[in-house]
C-alpha cells in the first residue's frame, strides 16, 4: 500500500490531541484515524491508504463498502425509526436476524440479541445460573469474554483488565493446546470435588493471543460438562461467523455447546441457547437496544447471506491456508517464535511485546493493518472477501518488516 511519507498526518493530528484531551486513552495501538473504505483497504482522515489485516477484530467480515450492505443500510437513510425498544415492541429485522441465525446454529438453538459481545456472554453465563444457582463457574487461563464485571470475572488475560474489580466466584483451569497437556483433565478433577454453574470457555482464545485449543481439551469439557450435568458456553464472539472457515469455531470439533456467545461479526451481540436452557420465563433478560437495533439486525442478516451465496466459508480456508504457510516461513527467524491459527485466524508469536509493537507499528507505517494480541502475538483476521493478490501484498509486506531488524 501507498502511504505518505509522515504518519499521522495532520488531519490525523487534530483527532488524536482531541481525544488526549477529552476521551479516555483505551487501547489506541497506533495513529490510525479511520476516514472510510472500500474493499478490504482503509483510508484514513488524510488520505493515506492500508490494506486491512484486522477486519475491525472481526467486526467487518465484509470489508468496506460492500455493495449488499450499502444496499441494506441504504433502506434506513429516511427510515427515522431504526432504533426500538426491541425487547418491548417487535420488528421484521429482530425476526428476520432470529430466523436467519438459526439456518447456521445447532438445531433447535433460540437466540437473545444484545448491545454487545461482553453482554452476550454476560446473558449466557445469566441463562446457566438461572438453571444452576449462583455457583462457581470454570474459566480459562488467558481466556477473554468481556469487560462487564460478570464476564470479566471470568476473563483472565491480562492483569490490568481485572486489578481492584470485585469478581464473581470462579476456577481457572489451563487453556491446553497439546493433547499431551498434563493438565488435560483438569476440568474433571474440579467437577469431582465442586459444583459448579458452568464451563465457559473460547475454543480458539482471541485477545488471550490466537492459542488454538487442543482436539482431545475440548472434547474432554464436553464428555465431562454432559456427565457431571453442568452447561457448556462457548465464546464465538471473535471466532464465530466464519472466520476460522466453519460458522463456528466449535465446528472444527465436532462438538455442540450448550449456550453460545456471539458478537462482532453479527454486529450485533447474541446469546444463542439449547432449549432445555430457555429460562421459560418473561423479562428475565432484556434490554432497550437489544433486539431493537433494527439497522445491526439488519446488515447481520446480510452478512449470514452474503457469506453463504459467495461461499466465503471457503475463501476463509483458503487463504488462511496460503496465509498461515506464507508466516511459517519465518518461524524460528529474527524473533518470530511460532504461527497458529484456524482459517483466516492467525496468530504470529514474538519474543517480546517490545518487539510485537515495534513490528506492529512499523508494519502500519508500511501501509498493513494489524492487532497485537496476548502477551506478546499479533492477530491477523482479515475481511472474509479477501483475494489471494491481497494476502500475498500482505506477505510481502510482513516478510520486509519482519525479516528487517
Ligand atoms: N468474548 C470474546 C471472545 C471477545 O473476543 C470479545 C471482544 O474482543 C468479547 C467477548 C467482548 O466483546 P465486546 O468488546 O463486544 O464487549
Amino acid at each position: 500500500m501507498k502511504t505518505k511519507d509522515s504518519i499521522p498526518g495532520p488531519k490525523a493530528m487534530r483527532v488524536i490531541n482531541t481525544m488526549k484531551k477529552h476521551a479516555y486513552d483505551s487501547t489506541f495501538m497506533y495513529s490510525l484515524v479511520v476516514s472510510h473504505g472500500h474493499n478490504c483497504i482503509i483510508e484514513d482522515v488524510d488520505g493515506n491508504k492500508y490494506l486491512d489485516f484486522t477486519s475491525n477484530i472481526g467486526a467487518c467480515p465484509l470489508g468496506y463498502s460492500h455493495p449488499d450492505i450499502i444496499e441494506t443500510l441504504a433502506q434506513y437513510s429516511s427510515n427515522g425509526t431504526y432504533k426500538i425498544a426491541g425487547q418491548d415492541f417487535y420488528c421484521q429485522e429482530h425476526a428476520n436476524l432470529a430466523e436467519n441465525i438459526s439456518t447456521i446454529l445447532p438445531e433447535g438453538f433460540k437466540t437473545f440479541f444484545i448491545n454487545s459481545g461482553a453482554e452476550a456472554v454476560e446473558n449466557a453465563i445469566k441463562i446457566a445460573y438461572k438453571k444452576m444457582g449462583p455457583l462457581p463457574g470454570i474459566s480459562c487461563i488467558g481466556a477473554f469474554h468481556g469487560r462487564t464485571l460478570g464476564a470479566l470475572s471470568f476473563t483472565f488475560s491480562r492483569p490490568a483488565q481485572k486489578h481492584n474489580f470485585p469478581e464473581f466466584p470462579s476456577k481457572r483451569i489451563k487453556f491446553c493446546t497439546r493433547d499431551d497437556d498434563p493438565e488435560i483433565d483438569a476440568a474433571e478433577n474440579l467437577l469431582k470435588e465442586n459444583k459448579v454453574a458452568f464451563i465457559l470457555t473460547e475454543t480458539i482464545q482471541g485477545e488471550g493471543g490466537y492459542n488454538v485449543a487442543s482436539k482431545k481439551f475440548i472434547s474432554n469439557l464436553r464428555k465431562v460438562a454432559t456427565r457431571y450435568g453442568v452447561p457448556l458456553i462457548l465464546d464465538e464472539v471473535q471466532s464465530g461467523i466464519g472466520h476460522t472457515g466453519k460458522w463456528w469455531a466449535f465446528e472444527h470439533y465436532g462438538i455442540k455447546p450448550d449456550i453460545m456467545s456471539t458478537a462482532k461479526a453479527l454486529q450485533i451481540g447474541a446469546t444463542a441457547f439449547d432449549k432445555k436452557f430457555d429460562p421459560g420465563q418473561r423479562s428475565v433478560l432484556s434490554s432497550t437496544w437489544g433486539g431493537g437495533n433494527r439497522i445491526d439486525m439488519a446488515v447481520g442478516s446480510k452478512v449470514i447471506d452474503v457469506i453463504k451465496r459467495d461461499k466465503l466459508l471457503d475463501n476463509a480456508t483458503k487463504m488462511g491456508r496460503i496465509l498461515k504457510n506464507g508466516l511459517s516461513e519465518l518461524v524460528g527467524k529474527k524473533g518470530i517464535i511460532d504461527v497458529r491459527g484456524l482459517g483466516l485466524m492467525v496468530g504470529v508469536e514474538f519474543d517480546s511485546a517490545v518487539h510485537r509493537d515495534k513490528k506492529l507499528t512499523e508494519l502500519f507505517k508500511h501501509g498493513l493493518l494489524t492487532l497485537g494480541a496476548g502477551q506478546k502475538s499479533m492477530r491477523i483476521i482479515p475481511p472474509l472477501i479477501i483475494t489471494k493478490e491481497q494476502i500475498n501484498e500482505g506477505l510481502y509486506i510482513m516478510h520486509k518488516v519482519l525479516m528487517h531488524v
